[in-house]
C-alpha cells in the first residue's frame, strides 16, 4: 500500500491500519461483545417487568 494513500484508514479504538470501517477486527470483535452483554442485561430486565405484569395481572384477577 503506498504511504499516505487515501484508503489508509486506521482504527479509532487502537490505531491498526484497517482498510475499511472505523475499527480493526479485534476492536470490532470487542465491541461487539460489550454490545452483547448490554443486550443480556436488557433481556434480563425485560423478563423481570415483564414478571412484574404478570404478578399484577393475577392480583387483579383475584379482586375480580
Ligand atoms: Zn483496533
Amino acid at each position: 500500500m503506498v504511504p499516505g494513500s487515501p484508503m489508509m484508514l486506521t482504527c479509532e479504538r487502537c490505531g491498526a491500519s484497517i482498510l475499511t470501517g472505523k475499527y480493526c477486527n479485534k476492536c470490532k470483535a470487542e465491541l461487539v461483545g460489550e454490545l452483547s452483554v448490554v443486550a443480556h442485561d436488557m433481556t434480563s430486565v425485560q423478563k423481570k417487568l415483564e414478571h412484574t405484569e404478570k404478578m399484577r395481572f393475577l392480583k387483579s384477577d383475584r379482586i375480580h
